[in-house]
């Protein structure tokens, strides 16, 4: 089983240890700007959990977190103003996701047309 590193720089972001470009925050989420943006429109959703991927996610965070953290996009693609024109969300994970930072996130990505 894959352990979770808490040297992650999404890790240190939540810690405050490095800074970010603050979207939305609430108790279970923190959404950020791409530091590397890959369209004009290019937002992290980090849940706060230490969490691996999407799976670890889902195995070891309560229904309640669970819901409120994609409960919680639903309120960030609102505030983007994305709703109308689309939106593409992705997540990787591993080797073959081509993950990069080993701490659950989701990318939503905007504001013209998505070639992925
Ligand atoms: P991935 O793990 O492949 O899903 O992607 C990690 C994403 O995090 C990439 O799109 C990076 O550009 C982004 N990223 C890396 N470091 C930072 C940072 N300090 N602040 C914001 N985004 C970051």
């Amino acid at each position: 089983m894959k352990m979770y590193n808490s040297e992650n720089i999404f890790a240190k972001i939540l810690r405050k240890e490095i800074p970010c470009e603050k979207v939305y925050e609430d108790e279970v989420s923190l959404f950020i700007n791409d530091i590397n943006p890959i369209a004009k429109i290019h937002v992290l959703g980090i849940p706060k959990s230490p969490c691996i991927d999407y799976s670890d996610f889902i195995e070891k965070e309560n229904d309640k977190n669970i819901s409120a953290f994609f409960n919680s996009v639903e309120k960030v693609l609102t505030l983007l103003d994305v709703k109308k024109d689309g939106y593409k969300i992705i997540t990787n994970s591993g080797i073959n996701g081509g993950q990069e930072v080993p701490h659950f996130h989701i990318h939503i990505l905007a504001g013209e047309k998505i070639k992925l």
